[in-house]
């Protein structure tokens, strides 16, 4: 089973730049031993809640102010995803958050795709994240960026952070303006609880970081399937930040079951220790998720990626080769 897994085509839709920053990668940068940093960087199998687990990009986010660090660490991360079979990766990170030395948004998005670009086998696209917390015109300028870098290494932007202090809401008007400019986006949205996966649907989201909660309301799952909406569900990082007490209580099969679009993502490779392959085989022994089923999901995730149609099937022939 685990050299099966192993050996699928993966697809990667959420997977977070600075959660997902190696240990390894992070002590060669600090100078600090591999065991301080993970005490730094991994959150425990149990967090608080998501503020508590949030509080483990501090030290990784330190290291990515650089140039020539952001495009190290694009590379090293390209070359994890390619070793576990991953095809296809959508990696998101908020630009605005690696400025505190000085360095334009541009340069900041230019480092990390040039890392990417030179790892062979895998394809990307960056999601660029809007900050809950964050002013409008931080997130605008944002907003902007991603319009500007549009099909040339960017494929969308997301809301991140942390949902039960900002509520959806507040960010509204920027998802109307994405809209307009026909920039594809996801949002974090029913991680911790269902109150804004509503406003979510309104504001015309395709795909919804985790929405595992919508599992609260028969009604709401309902409309996830009506509206055609994919969740990109991250089980191990759900169970850490205590959106449910057991891997086993996870709703992910319960979810496919009832046909809702799901695809399996790891949303921190560090922060939650784990990658997909890991992920894969802890579902396939906690629940009766088959190779088939993951075939299914990757294939599936397919439609839902940010890529033109045409690379879409270009995608599903490498993916069926
Ligand atoms: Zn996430």
């Amino acid at each position: 089973m685990k050299e099966e897994i192993k050996k699928l085509k993966k697809i990667s839709l959420h997977l977070h730049l600075d959660g997902s920053l190696s240990c390894r990668m992070a002590s060669q940068l600090s100078g600090l031993k591999i065991s301080e940093v993970k005490e730094k960087m991994e959150a425990p199998s149990k967090c608080l809640n998501l503020a508590n687990y949030l509080e483990k990009f501090a030290f990784p986010l330190s290291l990515m102010q650089t140039k020539k660090n952001l495009k190290l660490i694009a590379k090293d991360l390209a070359t994890r995803l390619v070793n576990d079979n991953v095809i296809y990766a959508e990696i998101r990170f908020a630009p605005i958050l690696h400025q505190e030395r000085c360095l334009t948004l541009e340069e900041v998005v230019d480092a990390v795709l040039s890392g990417l670009k030179e790892v062979k086998g895998l394809k990307t696209n960056l999601i660029l994240c809007l900050m809950r917390g964050a002013s409008y015109e931080k997130n605008l300028e944002t907003l902007e960026l991603a319009y500007k870098y549009l099909g040339k290494g960017v494929g969308g932007i997301d809301l991140a952070g942390d949902e039960q202090q900002y509520r959806l809401k507040e960010y509204k008007e920027l998802f109307k303006i994405a809209k307009d400019k026909k920039i594809p986006f996801t949002i974090h949205v029913g991680e911790v609880n269902s109150k804004d996966i509503v406003e979510a649907i309104r504001l015309g989201a395709k795909r919804f970081g985790h929405g595992v909660k919508c599992i609260d309301d028969k009604r709401l799952i309902e409309l996830i399937r009506d509206n055609n909406i994919l969740l990109e569900i991250c089980p191990t990082s759900n169970i850490q930040t205590n959106a449910f007490k057991e891997y086993s209580n996870h709703p992910i099969y319960k979810l496919y079951k009832d046909k809702v679009n799901i695809t399996i993502d790891v949303d921190n490779m560090t922060t939650s220790k784990i990658n997909l392959s890991k992920e894969y085989l802890k579902l396939c022994e906690t629940f009766k998720f088959t190779i088939m089923d993951l075939k299914k999901i990757n294939i599936n995730s397919i439609n839902y990626t940010f890529l033109s149609s045409k690379e879409k099937i270009e995608l599903l022939e490498e993916m069926l080769k």
